[in-house]
């Protein structure tokens, strides 16, 4: 064993390049975070499955934002039952939401969770990082399948110009997440056809990537896998579920509901409650509270008039 590849256990992201350089790939391990995700929102499997997948791809695009404050939204709208997805992740935390995560759909034929059935194989997906500019950087594409691997290759390919593999998986015994995790397999301006032609005789071996990570640690793999093709691990980073709600940044949204709702709720009597939907926190506002906060929406309005 390269000593490099010391395994590790729990969520974590490795970062490698294969043939000095002309190859990145990222491999991930997220069962523990998309468990957390499934207890937080309930989730039956097959929208565990679509949350788990979508977080994985998602972290595989956070990981490569450094910039602190820097993050990542990707929302998927299909026309499957389960509504709108949409995961936020950053360099080392995702956290996930969907319409409705009480889905439940019989079994593909091959027995696998009907993951595009849930999510819909129509719709759009969009990526939006924020890296603390003016604008951020906003891609869009049409579902290739809904499957959600192949539409992230997809986003890889047609909006960022970057030709890729990606494998997702989460592995379910109906209850619990057994294991999740994904993979990316990215060939850098320059890699040589030979190399290209290597990657894709070997991508059966990580097409069913949650049953390759549950019958051996995420490290041998990436040994086995890219044998002979020199992989080197330059970083890796552990990863978790989290959310960053906060009592202050709540409260700057219902400040931008503005004065005529606020009013609205104090004129009720009854205070207002705002549920987060990626943790499911609640804070409260009493009417005391909403008065302030009408207070400072009626100075924003003001000055946006001015
Ligand atoms: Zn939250």
């Amino acid at each position: 064993m390269n000593p490099q590849f010391e395994r590790h256990s729990g969520d974590e992201m490795l970062h490698l390049t294969l043939m000095d350089g002309q190859v990145r790939v990222l491999l991930c391990e997220t069962t523990l975070l998309t468990q957390r995700a499934a207890d937080l929102h309930d989730a039956s499997p097959v929208a565990a499955a679509a949350m788990g997948r979508l977080m994985a791809g998602s972290l595989m695009i956070g990981v490569m934002l450094k910039g602190q404050g820097e993050n990542v939204s990707v929302t998927i709208r299909g026309d499957g039952p389960l509504g709108p997805l949409t995961a936020v992740a950053d360099h080392d935390s995702v956290r996930v939401t969907c319409i409705d995560p009480h889905v439940q759909l019989p079994l593909r034929p091959d027995g696998k969770l009907d993951v595009g059935g849930a999510v819909g194989h129509h719709g759009r997906m969009s990526v939006v990082k924020d890296m603390g500019l003016r604008d951020p950087y906003v891609g869009q594409i049409e579902l290739v399948s809904g499957e959600i691997a192949m539409d992230f290759a997809q986003y890889f390919t047609v909006s960022e110009q970057q030709p890729s593999l990606v494998a997702l998986g989460v592995l379910t015994s109906g209850e619990h997440v057994l294991k999740a995790g994904g993979l990316l397999i990215q060939p850098l301006p320059g890699c040589e056809d030979g190399v290209i032609d290597q990657l894709e005789l070997r991508s059966p071996m990580f097409a069913d990537i949650s049953r390759e990570l549950a019958a051996a640690p995420k490290e041998e793999l990436a040994e086995g896998w890219f044998r002979g093709m020199n992989p080197v691990l330059l970083d890796r980073t552990p990863l978790c579920y989290r959310c960053t709600c906060s009592r202050d940044r709540m409260e700057r949204v219902m400040i931008s509901l503005g004065s005529k709702e606020l009013s609205d709720f104090i004129a009720k009597d009854e205070g207002a409650k705002v549920q987060c939907h990626f943790c499911n926190t609640v804070y409260s506002f009493s009417t005391e509270d909403l008065r302030d906060l009408l207070a400072r929406a009626s100075a924003k309005e003001q000055a946006g008039e001015a």
